[in-house]
């Protein structure tokens, strides 16, 4: 007799490391390896977040607070919201999963975009719900008519994308309020916010006052994109008090360590280093984006801190192993469903001129 695993695991996507893994990320940087691939802030956090890390370390004894109260409360406040809504989790991963799991049932549907977000088909894969695909409509952005079509009885989950990774494309909050007019009520509609903070088309907390209107919805969001905290895992949902409950029952009580929540506490107090991260960045994808234009390749309208390029006649993989032997790491479009692309982060200004220069020869 062999040992033998549950038959989901043949149904998990798997993922796929930005950069050579086995390396510390200081290691990769002090090697000149522009990690372009995963849509990291290329700015360190805010010192008080570092000072505030240093400050929990000498606690490790203890166990995290299972209710990460002083993060709760802070988003709350921040947010104008109250902490009985608002669920914090191990990066805004673990919350997706959690909400597949706490929803759906085998025979359940999960509908979202495609290409969306590498993580969203472990969501199926991992509940047994029937996994329903929406194709992306004109300028590779959400078709949210086609999506909210889709939606039927058996749909207890629907995620949306906004900016939609992988093709930076965002949608005001005025068409995500119209497209949840048309979303039947049963169904549950995760607005995976990621980056929002980047889009310049509204205000970044327009989306959340559809909350009032609409309970079946959850705002998520995330400390590793904006607030360059990814490595600590922390990400947060406001919505329903029931779906806060929901995603806390089927989960370990302790599933935010207590590092991460002295960092996002004291993250979410620097609104105005978002401000400037964000300054920062239009300004890389400005840049960017009119670079690669001027290669004659064409990019999507990005409102989020990385470009989603059509190569054109490029062999993608080609293209690949250039930037690869030039040092600079970026995504494949084949692998995110879409073969022909690449998906470029904005990194420093360096780092951008440098992807800009290697990129230009590789063209054919
Ligand atoms: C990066 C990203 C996240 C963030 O995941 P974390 O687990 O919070 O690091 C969530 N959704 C999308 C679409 C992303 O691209």
């Amino acid at each position: 007799m062999t040992v033998t695993y549950a038959e989901k695991l043949a149904r998990m996507p798997g993922y796929q490391a930005g950069v050579p893994t086995g390396q510390a990320p200081e290691a990769i940087a002090a090697g000149g390896i522009a990690q372009l691939a995963s849509n990291e802030s290329p700015r360190s956090p805010h010192p008080k977040v570092v000072e505030a890390i240093a400050r929990a370390a000498s606690s490790m004894n203890r166990y995290p607070d299972p209710d990460a109260t002083l993060l709760r409360r802070r988003l709350a406040d921040r947010y104008d919201s109250q902490p009985g809504n608002i669920a914090v989790g191990n990066g805004s991963c673990d919350l997706l999963l959690a909400a597949a799991s706490a929803l759906c049932e085998p025979g359940d549907e999960i509908l979202y975009a495609w290409p969306s977000f590498s993580m969203y088909p472990y969501l199926p894969a991992l509940t047994g719900a029937r996994e329903v695909r929406v194709p992306l409509g004109e300028g590779d952005a959400l078709d949210l008519d086609a999506m909210a079509t889709e939606a039927t009885a058996a749909t207890q989950l629907l995620i949306v994308c906004n900016p939609n990774n992988p093709t930076a494309t965002h949608h005001p909050a005025t068409e995500i309020g119209a497209f949840l007019e048309k979303v039947p009520a049963h169904v549950t509609v995760i607005l995976d916010e990621a980056y929002i903070e980047f889009q310049t088309n509204d205000d970044p907390d327009a989306s959340l006052d559809l909350t009032a209107d609409f309970p079946n919805l959850v705002v998520l969001r995330t400390f590793s994109k904006c607030y360059g905290l990814a490595g600590l895992r922390v990400g947060y949902a406001i919505g329903s008090s029931n779906f806060r409950a929901a995603v806390d029952t089927v989960r370990q009580p302790f599933s935010v360590n207590a590092l991460a929540q002295a960092a996002g506490a004291e993250a979410i107090l620097h609104q105005d280093d978002v401000l400037a991260r964000v300054e920062a960045t239009v300004a890389e994808r400005i840049r960017v984006q009119e670079g690669v234009t001027e290669l004659g390749l064409a990019v999507s309208e990005s409102q989020a801190n990385f470009s989603w390029i059509d190569l054109g006649d490029s062999d993608e993989a080609a293209v690949l192993a250039g930037l690869s032997a030039a040092d600079i790491a970026v995504r494949a479009g084949a692998p995110l469903g879409d073969p022909g692309h690449i998906r470029v982060s904005y990194g420093t200004a360096e780092e951008d001129d440098r992807f800009l220069t290697a990129l230009a020869p590789l063209l054919s």
